[in-house]
């Protein structure tokens, strides 16, 4: 594979986005892997990375999702030319959190395109243990949503089953992803609900368990008033400002809460290749890294559809 030795990237550079030509990244420690990026998706991450709701290294490139080529390794485990995706949470594996498997938790973890340079880039390093080979047959466009679909996978890890009735909050395309996952998994019995254009059409205290994909203090509050006592309560998404709740009426339910991060990335592969999910229907399109601009503008407030960067075009 020809390779220069400047590739273009998406950089946060202060507090303004920009494409520039920026110097390969290169091996430098045991086990890294050079990725050559074929796509990379968008998320509301990268919009708070940009916007600076996320504190980032003030030299920055974004993007998290994606999946490509094994440029070179220095490592047996990856051959040039292998097709990968990426587990973005890049965690030491050795502290005793790692051991637990409670990789977010490890103190020197670092996120991709948040912590340390990212995906919107002609190529990428990171550490073989965070890749995962995929089937030679995968499109790569399915491929880049293993990470949304690894972490809609983290919803299984609370102990809901399919008999229970469960509401999923949220109009984006991640509520949608996880409803279509869910009902792979045979949760049939799982409503979708817009809390902003639905708000107050949910009645109280009948669900086992209410899941939300955007929170704020109101949707919170809209959360404890629909399960039922005793239900389950699932935080999903990753917000940065702070919520306020009211405990008392809380207490009266005595829900239970899970705050869940990430599934298994394998476990997202194989479903991803079964053939199971409908990927094209949640995409908005394919784009070059130049129109960055465009795609970061339109992306904020509208999450129907994932638009994705092609940084080899
Ligand atoms: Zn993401
Ligand atoms: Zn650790």
């Amino acid at each position: 594979m020809p390779v220069a030795e400047k590739m273009k990237a998406i950089v946060k550079d202060g507090s303004t986005l920009a494409v520039q030509s920026v110097d390969r990244p290169q091996l430098s420690a045991p086990g890294d892997v050079i990725v050559q990026v074929m796509l990379a998706g968008l998320c509301r991450t990268d919009l708070y990375a940009a916007e600076g709701k996320l504190k980032t290294p003030d030299q920055l490139i974004l993007g998290h999702e994606f999946a490509g080529v094994v440029a070179d390794a220095e490592t047996d485990a990856f051959k040039s030319g292998d097709f990968v995706c990426v587990n973005p949470l890049l965690s030491c594996g050795r502290c005793s959190h790692c051991h637990r498997g409670a990789h977010g938790a490890c103190a020197e973890a670092k996120f991709i395109g948040v912590d340390r340079d990212g995906c919107f880039a002609g190529f990428i390093v990171v550490p073989a243990d965070s890749i995962f080979k995929l089937p030679p047959d995968m499109p790569f466009l399915e491929a880049a949503y293993a990470e949304p679909v690894a972490a809609s996978l983290a919803v299984l890890k609370t102990g809901i089953t399919p008999g229970e009735r469960g509401v999923i909050f949220g109009a984006n395309r991640f509520s949608q992803l996880l409803q279509q996952i869910m009902r792979v998994y045979g949760f049939d019995k799982i409503d979708l609900y817009d809390p902003v254009a639905q708000k107050g059409q949910l009645e109280s205290s009948v669900y086992d368990y209410v899941i939300e994909t955007a929170i704020n203090s109101d949707i919170f509050a809209d959360l404890v008033d629909t399960v039922r006592p005793g239900g389950k309560v699932i935080l999903k998404s990753r917000n940065h400002e702070p919520l306020s709740f009211r405990m008392n009426e809380i207490i009266k339910k005595e829900p239970v809460f899970h705050v869940v991060n990430y599934g298994s990335f394998q476990e997202s592969i194989d479903l991803l290749a079964s053939g199971k999910l409908q990927i094209e229907s949640l995409v908005d399109g394919v784009y070059p890294l130049e129109q960055y601009d465009k795609v970061f503008e339109d992306s904020k407030g509208k999450e129907s559809l994932k638009p994705f960067f092609a940084p080899w075009d």
